[in-house]
């Protein structure tokens, strides 16, 4: 198998260098090791990028017929997955990321694609019996020019769950990868070309989020941004999009709840939590990483967790059996250890891996378990996003979810019971954007997917996405 690192922006169906020359040097974290440099955008190429989607907008895809569209997004699926290999191994070594996890996440994005081909036919709009009479129908349509902007944390589906959707509604995309992560955006943008989308539908412009992104956001041509990413920077990008009166979709921060009662299958929730919180290095968005244990089950349930999480697999991403690959980066690493720091002896009691079979080089950290939290621990409070979990025990349901519900955030969670009536209620009452009952799986791409308060807003996923991408237009014709 050939692996094929990208090295510049893919603008108007072509590979370019950036006009200013500028370059984004990208490390291996496995090696620390130089993997390559990546030509920088700014605002001189987002321009063109914008521009070219623009005419690309107005002269090939907003018209095409709709079998059409939906023959070239099934094509790049089948591409997508012929590719799968290569992908992952790309993000495997441009992030860190386990292959055996990349993999599974090239394959979603086939599916992503899959689904919105298929979509492409199935999304329609309403006819309105008007009291006066005539004839009325509401339709959606494309917005025009779509800036999708996403991080490094799982960039390939990422990418895939925001172009796919703004495809099939008739939009063209700019993608604005991380500048952590653009090796695999690079290569979409390219199969995407070779799948048939017509040169400029599909732009893809790696950059600093400072220009490139800013720049995007500022077009006058960009009719919408789609972001993931922090809260911090969805915040400015609020602000910045407000200037145009633009449509943005925000994807954020997490902290999310695990809560487990006594009541549950105790096993099956210690065992499988772990790898809630721990799974890509704890670098997700939907990580459980506050665990609320009912006080009979607690003890029991840390010693099960604290088991499981010994035995997970943390080194080389190479290999198939590896579940945890390296932090993101030096600075990634630097921050999770400094939130580590401020764990205090005597009160604190941090369990977890020593990391000593870890290899000496790469951003490697064990999982750690933190227990005698207090609510206003800042470990408690603030998303780490590294392998680090709290798990406090609780006696009152409402007391817990007074506590659930004192996040700024309200993205994912977990809730685990026997109890039907119970699960219904505290499922209702936690607030957040999407929850699984005796389950961590919250991901799919046929459901809305998105938070409640500094989560974001706006929903990515199943046909919530579709409506994202378009505008209702209404018509009316006299009787
Ligand atoms: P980030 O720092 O907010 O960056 C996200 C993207 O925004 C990157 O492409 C970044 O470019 C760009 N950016 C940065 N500053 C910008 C600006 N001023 N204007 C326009 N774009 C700008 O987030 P991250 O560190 O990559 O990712 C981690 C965060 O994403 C976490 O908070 C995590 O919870 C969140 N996340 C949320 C979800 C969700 O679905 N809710 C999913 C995954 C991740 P550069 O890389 O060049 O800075």
């Amino acid at each position: 198998m050939t692996m094929k690192i990208p090295t510049k922006l893919f603008l108007n169906g072509k590979w370019r260098d950036a006009a200013s020359g500028g370059t984004l040097k990208l490390i291996n974290p496995t090696t620390e090791e130089l993997l390559g440099e990546v030509a920088a955008g700014d605002e001189g190429d987002i321009e063109a990028a914008v521009s070219g989607a623009q005419r690309a907008y107005e002269t090939s895809w907003r018209d095409l017929a709709p079998g059409r569209r939906t023959e070239i997004l099934f094509r790049l699926a089948a591409l997508l997955r012929e590719h799968l290999e290569e992908l992952a191994e790309l993000e495997m070594r441009n992030i860190g990321k386990p292959i055996s996890d990349a993999r599974d996440e090239v394959g979603l994005g086939a599916r992503i694609f899959e689904y919105y081909a298929g979509a492409v036919t199935k999304f329609y709009g309403q006819t309105i019996p008007v009291a006066r009479g005539g004839y009325d129908f509401a339709i959606p349509q494309p917005l025009g020019v779509i800036a999708a902007i996403v991080p490094w944390n799982f960039p390939f589906p990422i990418a895939c769950w925001k172009v796919a959707p703004a495809l099939a509604t008739g939009n063209c995309v700019v993608l604005k990868p991380a500048s952590l992560s653009p090796l695999t955006a690079l290569r979409l943008g390219e199969l995407g070309a070779e799948a048939g989308l017509p040169e400029g539908v599909l732009q893809v412009v790696p950059g600093a989020g400072g220009k490139a992104g800013e720049a995007l956001i500022l077009h006058p041509l960009v009719r919408k941004i789609s972001f993931t990413g922090s809260t911090a920077v969805g915040s400015r990008l609020m602000e910045l999009a407000a200037r145009g009166i633009k449509p943005v979709g925000l994807e954020l921060g997490g902290k999310s709840p695990n809560i487990v009662f006594a009541d549950a299958d105790i096993d099956q929730a210690a065992a499988t939590s772990p790898m809630s919180v721990f799974a890509n290095t704890g670098q997700d968005c939907c990580a459980r990483s506050r665990v609320f244990v009912e006080r009979p089950a607690f003890e029991r349930f840390v010693e099960q967790f604290t088991a499981a999480t010994f035995k997970l697999a943390v080194g080389d991403p190479a290999k198939a059996e590896t579940q945890l690959g390296p932090l993101v980066s030096a600075q990634q690493k630097r921050v999770v250890e400094e939130y580590l720091s401020t764990t205090e002896k005597g009160r604190h009691k941090v369990l977890g891996q020593d990391g000593a079979s870890l290899p000496k080089k790469g951003f490697f950290l064990p999982p750690k378990i933190v227990l005698g939290c207090e609510p206003e621990d800042k470990i408690w409070r603030e998303e780490i996003f590294g392998p680090v979990v709290c798990i406090r025990p609780f006696d009152s349901e409402e007391a817990m979810l007074a506590e659930v519900n004192a996040s700024p955030y309200g993205l994912s969670g977990s809730l685990w019971t026997n109890d039907l009536r119970r699960a219904l209620r505290v499922a209702s009452r936690v607030e957040s954007g999407v929850l699984s009952i005796n389950s961590h799986s919250s991901v799919h791409v046929e459901t809305p997917f998105g938070g409640f308060k500094q989560s974001g807003f706006g929903r990515d996923h199943g046909m919530k996405a579709m409506e994202s991408f378009t505008e209702i237009k209404n018509i009316y014709i006299a009787p």
